[in-house]
């Protein structure tokens, strides 16, 4: 696949607000600049479905974007060099689990595999999780089984502090979880990735895949 390699994330060092939400995101907040627009929170970019790949084993990048349909480069500017500094990567947290799996064989890999996913139970908020689970479950009957537990699982991840989200976002109201599921159906179910990837505006791509969106979550809805 030919991807556009220029989609990049910031670290912000000085206070910023997302151009988009408003909100403040701080200090050392991770951002997306786009074009005229400023400023964007990961989550308005779209981008907060992403994992951070930390540098360090150059097997286990190039193949965890190798699988991912979308990544991202960040980038941290360095006031003693006067240069943007790469960070590491932003990647699919499925492209990286099989970026994983072809280095098995790297211990390393391994021991950083299982640190992450032990970092990871440490943040899910296992209440919110279930409640999220079974609110989604009565708005959307006929999902496929399993989905509900995955899309709750982000959603407390993204709520979790990791992407500045506020508590108040944390909410069970249904729209809050129409949101998050046409997210995932968008990330999952269409070529809108791939259109990003491609460098198409986020509004334009939307726009491109709303149709094949709406018909997954006529078919969700059903009962
Ligand atoms: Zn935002």
């Amino acid at each position: 696949m030919n991807k556009n390699p220029d989609l990049k994330v910031f670290i912000s060092t000085r206070e910023s607000s997302c151009d988009e939400c408003g909100e403040k995101l701080g200090s050392r907040a991770w951002i997306s600049l786009v074009g005229e627009r400023g400023a964007l929170c990961l989550s308005c970019a779209d981008l907060d479905h992403l994992v951070f790949l930390q540098p360090g084993n150059a097997a286990l990048t190039r193949r965890a974007r190798k699988h991912s349909t979308l990544s991202a480069i960040v980038l941290k500017w360095s006031r003693a060099r006067k240069r943007y500094e790469r960070q590491g990567i932003l990647v699919e947290e499925m492209g990286l689990g099989r970026a994983e799996a072809e280095c098995l064989a790297d211990g390393e890999v391994r021991a950083r595999r299982r640190e992450r996913e032990i970092e990871r139970r440490a943040e899910l908020d296992r209440v919110y999780v279930a409640r999220f689970a079974q609110r989604m479950r009565e708005l959307f009957p006929n999902c496929p089984p399993g989905t509900e537990d995955a899309i709750a699982e982000h959603a407390c991840l993204r709520h979790s502090g990791r992407v500045g989200r506020s508590a108040a976002a944390k909410a069970l109201d249904e729209e809050a979880v129409h949101l998050a599921v046409v997210a995932h159906i968008r990330h999952t179910k269409t070529s809108y990735d791939e259109l990003l990837a491609r460098g198409w505006d986020r509004h334009e791509a939307r726009r491109q895949v709303a149709h094949q969106v709406q018909s997954v979550l006529d078919r969700w809805q059903r009962t």
